[in-house]
């Protein structure tokens, strides 16, 4: 019974993992403007807005709205 208890834990790790692995790709295609990119490069990240340049055509693609 214990050893159940352990599987289910480890399931259970894994499924939040994929839930917030899923929650941050559809930020990243979706919603995006140089926020998730902003601790590392500062500014700069939301001038360039470099991870929305490069899922553009997917988000247009995924009916997104851009601009
Ligand atoms: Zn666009």
């Amino acid at each position: 019974m214990r050893v159940r208890v352990a599987v289910l834990r480890r399931e259970t790790w894994w499924m939040g993992l994929s839930v917030a692995a899923g929650m941050l790709g559809l930020f990243a295609l979706g919603f995006d403007q140089g926020q998730l990119l902003s601790p590392v490069l500062g500014d700069v990240s939301y001038q360039l807005n470099v991870l929305h340049e490069l899922v553009h055509d997917a988000r247009h693609a995924a009916a997104f709205p851009c601009h």
